[in-house]
């Protein structure tokens, strides 16, 4: 009999597996239809031993000491600010849009209090702003939305920004002066081996059982458990009862190049040409040295595995019936992106497996049900 059946080997599984086990010394079953732990962290050594990550670059930032200390228990950390630049009229310039930005593509030489009036001149006036068109026009003007976003938001999105939450684009800042790092988080770190490193350490624990390649559907009546923490997706979990919850979905095309270097930063994005949304290079990330390099093309698709809840209000709404079914079910406690139909970043599903662990000892003081 399993304390706890664990559905998903993310960071949300992984997380209270290892709580669980350690401070409440409970036995946990952690399974993963995948055939292997991590989640959408996962990365592995390619053929020719160079790391990559299967799902897209994954940047570890956050703001929260707490959560840096606590997985700093399962690694050893690399100094990382992650740097971007897009290709746009056939250059590539610092994104988020910063005062270099500007002169670059305009062969301009403004100062940064230029700029701001430069960007005043050009925003236009928005009553509510609501869409994701709406929060760049009215920050930087049409012309840099034009060039910057709009290509881009379709490709990723199959949809225009006017049909966007604002939360999407609001993700992204503008600034005016020359800091080109994409994140601004006290803490910027990549695990010093790998992300899989960090998992397998944080899940060692012998009170937890792995099964990966094991789908919740087919070992649910048939492994013993008392409680279930589900990750996966809400909609799956309620047999799509009221249907479909809209995902995005991505094609990871991965690439070795039989040279040192292909480009000058992290990522490159291209919000004007190709089919792509951006190109990784992984030895600006993982600091690996090698002779050769690993590159990840991303290709948005309507179709695939879910990796971007779709933020519409009426995707919304549908997430909300499930919810109400979700806090109605006994001893059953979702957790992460998929049940919480959210995008987050990892260190807010860390905070979010760390503060269910909280509840979990509210709600079931150790001992009570044994
Ligand atoms: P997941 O990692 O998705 O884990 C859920 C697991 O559950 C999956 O492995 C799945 O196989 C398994 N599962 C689902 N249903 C079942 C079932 N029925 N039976 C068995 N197993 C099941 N965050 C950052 O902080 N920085 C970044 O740079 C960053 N980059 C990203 C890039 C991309 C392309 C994407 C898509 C996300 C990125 N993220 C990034 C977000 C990050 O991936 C998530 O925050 C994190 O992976 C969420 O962890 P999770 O445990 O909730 O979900």
């Amino acid at each position: 009999m399993y304390d706890w059946l664990i559905v998903g080997a993310g960071f949300a599984g992984s997380v209270l597996a290892e709580r669980l086990a350690t401070e409440r010394n409970e036995r946990a079953l952690l399974i993963d239809r995948r055939n292997h732990i991590g989640g959408n962290a996962y990365d592995r050594y390619d053929d020719n031993g160079l790391l990559i990550h299967q799902y897209g670059p994954h940047i570890f930032h956050t703001n929260s000491k707490q959560i840096f200390d606590y997985l700093s228990r399962f690694t050893e950390w690399r100094f990382y600010e992650h740097r971007v630049l897009a290709e746009v009229d056939g250059m590539q310039v610092p994104i988020p849009i910063n005062l270099d930005t500007v002169n670059k593509l305009y062969g301009l030489n403004l100062t940064s209090e230029q700029l701001q009036d430069w960007f005043a001149e050009r925003a236009e006036k928005i009553g509510e702003i609501r869409t994701s068109e709406d929060v760049v026009v009215s920050t930087v003007g049409r012309e840099l939305y034009e060039k910057f976003f709009r290509g881009y938001t379709r490709k990723q999105w199959g949809l225009d920004p006017s049909e966007l939450d604002k939360s999407v684009t609001s993700r992204v800042p503008t600034r005016t002066n020359r800091d080109d790092r994409y994140f601004t988080d006290e803490f910027q770190f990549m695990p010093k081996h790998g992300y899989t490193r960090m998992f397998e350490k944080m899940v060692s624990n012998p009170n937890i059982h792995i099964m990966t390649q094991t789908d919740y559907e087919d070992i649910r009546h048939i492994v013993p458990h008392r409680r279930v923490i589900y990750t996966g997706p809400i909609d799956e979990y309620f047999n799509y009862q009221f249907g479909k919850l809209p995902y995005r979905s991505l094609r990871f095309e991965h690439v070795t190049l039989n040279k040192l270097w292909h480009q000058s930063v992290g990522v490159v994005n291209y919000p004007q040409t190709h089919d792509y949304t951006r190109v990784t290079e992984y030895k600006h990330l993982t600091g690996q040295e090698h002779a050769k390099t690993a590159l990840t093309y991303e290709y948005p698709s309507a179709e695939g595995d879910p990796y971007y809840p779709i933020p519409k209000p009426e995707n919304q709404e549908l997430f909300k019936k499930y919810e109400r079914l979700a806090l109605a079910t006994p001893d059953v406690w979702f957790v992460g992106r998929l049940a919480t139909y959210r995008y987050y970043n990892m260190d807010q599903i860390v905070g979010q497996a760390l503060a269910t662990f909280r509840r979990i000892n509210e709600a079931l003081p150790v001992g009570a049900d044994t």
